[in-house]
């Protein structure tokens, strides 16, 4: 029996198959060629949409922005790749018009297009919105640390810079006291003075580039810097601590849309409830919003922020926030806040007044009188010092808000798993592949960000809709 058989490389054809006959109807190229046909590319921010009367005709920001568009659809995001991917490539070829750009004029699109990238982004948020895709009655709020591209190797702080300047000290005092006692022993022939000398100066010149990083350092008020990517910050990721952006979305209930992102220099969450929440409400043009997040973003200020902005917000509070005491004497929900009188009552009844307030962490501190403490049989539970002191920051009515609304709707939490989790293993693994970008600074970082989170959107939304109704949906 023999093998099935294929056509000869060089078999020609007397009716040559179009490009067109290789691509079925509902082929996703066919949805990216669709939609960027409708985009107003001017508008949005993109380059070179007006060409000029003279030189060489560039490129179609429209057929870069498909290639781009198709490229992070399928987990291609080097420019090398994708003009490999032009010239080999059917799907690509059907997109382009057989067009093949190098990897220059790609890489620079999409460098010098951040501004469009982001509003396109945004844009078809809009579209999801008009479209009735997204709801805008619950937003799960959450973070991911993304690597940039640089080493820790390339990461200055204080006490690596002092840890250096002792090292180069020691090696100096070193080459000193083999100087020196050469010089007692008089075998000035034992050493080489030409090659010390130099060793010296190159130690010296060392310290003293050390000792102006740790200056400016300081002028600057940073705590660390990178040397190739001073945007970014030493991060705790789960990789361990990486140099690296802080991503924040904004996901949406009904069908798991990212609402807004953003891309950040906070190592931490703590600080980015308000701002995305607020952002994402902006987004959905609503006057109320109510948002879930995890215990990372719990925060009195961020509350009572909220509380304010008209931001329902469910987050569990730190278990270190606010607290007194260790596990061997009495917490501070044993004592009662009376805010008429601005005084908490401890186990034992007595009152505790308002002794200090800090103003730079915002904590007002409550003592119980000594004497009340002496007296007391509790004593023992209570504190280990002469008098109880209970401290109450200056948002904490925010606190308990929150803890009173957690406590009737527990499943909140369970929800906010079920939002935010999917987004981030999509954008991770299905889109970029891994959580490391490609460009440096944070305006490349955001610029990569808004085009993976804009195919997250845009493959999201085939997946609900279809191909044919969402082409349907987008020649309307
Ligand atoms: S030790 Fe002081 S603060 Fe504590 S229960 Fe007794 S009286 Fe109250």
């Amino acid at each position: 029996m023999s093998y099935v058989k294929g056509e000869a490389p060089g078999q020609g054809s007397l009716f040559p198959v179009s490009l067109d006959e290789l691509i079925p109807d509902d082929h996703l190229v066919r949805v990216i060629n669709a939609y960027v046909a409708h985009l107003d590319l001017a508008t949005l921010g993109f380059t070179q949409t007006i060409t000029k009367s003279t030189g060489r005709p560039p490129y179609d920001p429209a057929d870069l922005l498909k290639l781009f568009l198709y490229g992070y659809l399928h987990r291609l995001r080097s420019s090398r790749r994708l003009e490999a991917e032009c010239q080999r490539n059917v799907e690509v070829m059907w997109l382009l018009g057989r067009l093949a750009p190098d990897h220059k004029t790609i890489a620079n699109f999409r460098r010098t297009n951040h501004k469009g990238f982001v509003a396109l982004c945004r844009a078809f948020v809009q579209f999801c919105r008009r479209a009735g895709l997204i709801a805008g009655e619950l937003v799960a709020i959450d973070g991911s640390k993304f690597q940039a591209v640089a080493s820790r190797r390339q990461l200055i702080t204080e006490a690596r810079l002092a840890k250096q300047d002792k090292a180069l000290e020691n090696r100096i005092a070193g080459y000193l006291q083999q100087m020196e006692e050469a010089d007692k022993a008089e075998a000035h022939n034992d050493i080489d003075q030409q090659a010390m000398q130099d060793a010296l100066r190159l130690l010296n010149s060392k310290r003293d580039d050390v000792q102006s990083a740790r200056a400016l350092l300081k002028t600057m008020g940073l705590t660390q810097f990178v040397q190739t990517e001073p945007d970014a910050r030493d991060m705790r990721t789960a990789q361990g601590a990486r140099v690296a952006y802080n991503v924040q979305t904004a996901v949406d209930a009904r069908h798991g849309l990212i609402v807004h992102h953003d891309v950040t220099t906070e190592g931490g969450d703590n600080r980015q409830l308000l701002p995305i929440a607020e952002a994402a409400k902006s987004v959905l043009a609503q006057e109320t919003l109510t948002v879930v997040a995890d215990a990372g973003y719990s925060n009195l200020t961020q509350f009572q922020g909220c509380e304010n902005a008209g931001i329902t917000a469910y987050v569990p509070p730190n278990r270190a926030l606010n607290t007194q005491g260790d596990s061997k004497l009495f917490d501070r929900s044993r004592f009662d806040y009376d805010a008429g009188h601005d005084e908490y009552r401890c186990p034992n009844g007595c009152c505790l007044a308002l002794k200090q307030v800090n103003a730079h962490d915002r904590n007002r501190i409550y003592a119980a009188r000594a004497a009340d403490c002496a007296a007391c049989p509790l004593k023992p539970q209570c504190t280990e010092v002469t008098q109880r002191y209970v401290s109450r920051h200056e948002h904490e009515a925010a606190g308990e808000l929150m803890q009173t609304r957690l406590a009737l709707a527990p499943e909140k939490m369970q929800e906010r798993r079920s939002i935010v989790e999917h987004p981030y293993a999509i954008l991770i693994y299905g889109i970029m592949g891994h959580a490391r970008l490609l460009m440096r600074g944070l305006e490349g970082s955001g610029t990569e960000m808004a085009l993976a989170v804009h195919v997250f959107n845009l493959k999201r939304v085939i997946n609900i809709l279809g191909v044919p109704a969402l082409l349907a949906l987008m020649t309307c």
